[in-house]
């Protein structure tokens, strides 16, 4: 992982935000070739979920709205995570992603000292075979804490502990108890803070949908079943952003609420995974990488029938890509409620008036860059000793589609032919231009950013070898490595067709 976060930021993936700053935890800035990739993933996504269907519509809703939409929707009472402190170094974790541990406990039951007796119970949890010495070491030190100068340990007892999660799994520390934690960023509408005023950052884009079903249904001449797509900024105060981009504090989602008859969701919720699953490998994640998780039926949310999470094999484990939910019709329900207004949908043709269930494929575009960047990351020896490392994008989703060498720099008859073909691709094709250096380091260059074809312009491009070769360029392949010779008046449909057969 530390290869890929290094990449990331040697060639502008992706950099820390406010870094001259020294940074802010949970917040990640996209540099030229990361705004690249995820236009691509935004693109590629909007393309087959509206363009490519005509049973969905688009929205672009604002972040801020009205919230009375998180009372509704559940957030202002429920969108919290369970956290606990170190009680040694306070740092917080959320309790149900700490993983369990087994071990010796060793409980004492309060210090004192020449002035006062604490009757302030603590225990620390050690890996079978540790001394003891450092389970009363962090005892002393969480007495110390506690204003005791020379604290002398009392009522010391020890426990074979097996699968707890109440111990900070990198010191053996105890915990506090679970505490929730609401992760809505709030902020104040308007010239007063007051109460009043309070307004949310949105959680998830997916409340604007359900808040505006009536205006798309009345104005795009959908008919249940039918969907609502929005792409846009989620915001989520974690209590312990990790894994580089994968758990941040302001991300973006790619939601769908698919509105359907009752009674028809398991197989909507079917079709959806299929769908999306296809989707993952036309951007190019290796299928072996990708895997399904199932909900069982206790870990369901109370309205939802069925719930799958797409997950994918990171470096650092196999986590959630894509939560895909039947959630029945809680959310509209919750809107009439709390709104007066009615979400009913009237169907011409069986003159049935119901409320819609949903299907909800709900994904992260931060992730899905994130697990890009992740398979594509390749270490290839091409000659014994020579490593180079290459990105092995999809060519779709590639930041740069092609770049442009003239062999040489200072010829002038050299850059002028190989500006002509730069204009004439960059016009279909994200391009980049390249004249420094050797075409060897260049193509390294290339390699790095996951470039799919380097064309260069040399002197039989300008007919110096004959007539045969005048007009051509080679075409350098970067998984092959193979350079192929290509009139230029072919180049955009032999590019155009690589893109569209090539997944
Ligand atoms: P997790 O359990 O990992 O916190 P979640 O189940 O709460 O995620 P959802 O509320 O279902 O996530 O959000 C849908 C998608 O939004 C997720 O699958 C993920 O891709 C993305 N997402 C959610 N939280 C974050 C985050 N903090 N940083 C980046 N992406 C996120």
């Amino acid at each position: 992982m530390e290869k890929v976060v290094s990449l990331c930021k040697r060639r502008g993936f992706i950099f820390q935000s406010s870094e001259i700053y020294g940074g802010l935890n949970g917040f990640w800035d996209y540099g030229p070739l990361g705004a690249e990739l995820k236009r691509n993933v935004k693109d590629l996504w909007w393309k087959s979920m509206t363009k490519m269907r005509d049973d969905v519509a688009g929205l672009d809703a604002t972040i801020i709205m009205h919230p009375q939409i998180w009372k509704a929707s559940g957030h202002v009472e429920t969108f919290a995570d369970p956290m606990v402190d170190c009680l040694l170094t306070k740092k917080r974790f959320r309790a149900d992603q700490i993983e369990p541990q087994s071990g010796v406990a060793y409980f004492y039951t309060g210090a004192k000292d020449e002035t006062r007796e604490l009757p302030e119970p603590y225990s620390v949890l050690l890996a079978a075979g540790k001394p003891p010495e450092s389970a009363r070491k962090a005892a002393v030190q969480f007495y110390q804490e506690r204003g005791m100068a020379t604290p002398e340990l009392l009522g010391e007892r020890t426990e074979k502990i097996e699968n707890t999660t109440r111990y900070n799994p990198e010191n053996g520390s105890l915990l506090t108890e679970p505490k929730m934690f609401n992760l809505m960023f709030k902020t104040f509408v308007g010239a007063t803070e007051s109460e009043d005023s309070v307004a949310y950052l949105r959680p998830e884009t997916a409340q604007a949908i359900f808040a505006q079903f009536k205006n798309v249904l009345d104005t795009s001449r959908q008919k249940v079943p039918f969907g609502i797509a929005q792409i846009g900024k989620a915001f989520r105060n974690e209590i312990n952003p990790r894994n580089f981009t994968f758990r941040s504090r302001e991300f973006e989602q790619m939601e769908l609420e698919f509105f359907i008859k009752p009674g028809t969701d398991a197989d909507w919720h079917q079709k959806w995974v299929a769908e999306r699953l296809k989707w993952y490998e036309t951007i190019g994640l290796p299928k072996e990488k990708l895997s399904v998780y199932e909900y069982k039926k206790e870990e369901l949310a109370h309205y939802a029938s069925a719930c799958v999470d797409v997950m994918f094999a990171f470096p650092f484990g196999v986590q959630e890509l894509e939560g895909i939910a039947a959630r029945g019709n809680f959310d509209l329900s919750q809107h009439q409620k709390f709104s007066g207004k009615s979400m009913e949908y009237f169907d011409d043709e069986t003159k049935e008036k119901y409320i819609p269930h949903v299907v909800e494929p709900s994904a992260g575009v931060d992730r899905i860059c994130l697990a890009l960047i992740c398979a594509a990351y390749t270490e290839e020896e091409i000659a014994p000793g020579d490593v180079r490392i290459v990105m092995k994008f999809a060519p779709r989703i590639a930041p740069v589609k092609v770049a442009v060498f003239p062999l040489l720099r200072n010829k002038p008859p050299l850059v002028e032919k190989a500006r002509q073909v730069f204009e004439l691709l960059q016009s279909q094709f994200t391009t980049e231009w390249d004249d420094r250096g050797n075409i060897g380091k260049r193509y390294r260059y290339q390699d790095e950013q996951g470039t799919p074809w380097c064309v260069t312009v040399d002197f039989d491009t300008l007919g110096e070898k004959g007539p045969e070769l005048l007009d051509t360029v080679t075409v350098r392949d970067r998984d092959t490595m193979q350079q192929d010779r290509v009139k230029i008046t072919n180049l955009v449909p032999l590019i155009a067709g690589k893109l569209r057969g090539n997944k």
